[in-house]
């Protein structure tokens, strides 16, 4: 946890979110600037800024994101139409917020990565 950091500060209550989903580990919001028709995020409990960043062997952490994103893409009936898991990691991939999360995107079709 960190002070600054909006993430932290949304794990801990301090910011209102639309919070979907939250186990020990990690919890689902929808983000605040959709950039599809559903946008969620996943995010870590603790604070990590990257995954290169990971002391220990992070795998089971990235595992355990990629299963809440499942779910969560799930729940939103997006299993038949399909949805796009993002990772930004850096200044080249546009990362805003330095507290490592899972972008889930879907509910219509998505343009091409770039
Ligand atoms: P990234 O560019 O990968 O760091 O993505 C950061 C994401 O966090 C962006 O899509 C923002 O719209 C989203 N975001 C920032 N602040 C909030 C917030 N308070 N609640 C929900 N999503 C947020
Ligand atoms: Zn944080």
């Amino acid at each position: 946890m960190t002070d600054q950091c909006i993430f932290c500060r949304i794990a801990r209550g301090d910011i209102p979110s639309d919070m979907l989903d939250r186990d020990h580990t990690a919890f689902v919001i929808r983000d605040i600037n959709p950039k599809a028709s559903t946008h969620l995020l996943v995010i870590p409990l603790e604070h990590v800024t990257r995954i290169a960043d990971f002391k220990v062997d992070g795998g089971g952490l990235l595992g355990h994101m990629m299963l809440m994103a499942r779910d969560a893409a799930r729940r939103e009936g997006m299993v038949e139409s399909g949805y796009r898991l993002v990772i930004n990691q850096g200044p080249d991939s546009g990362q805003e917020v330095d507290h490592l999360h899972l972008h889930v995107l879907g509910g219509n079709r998505l343009g091409a990565m770039g």
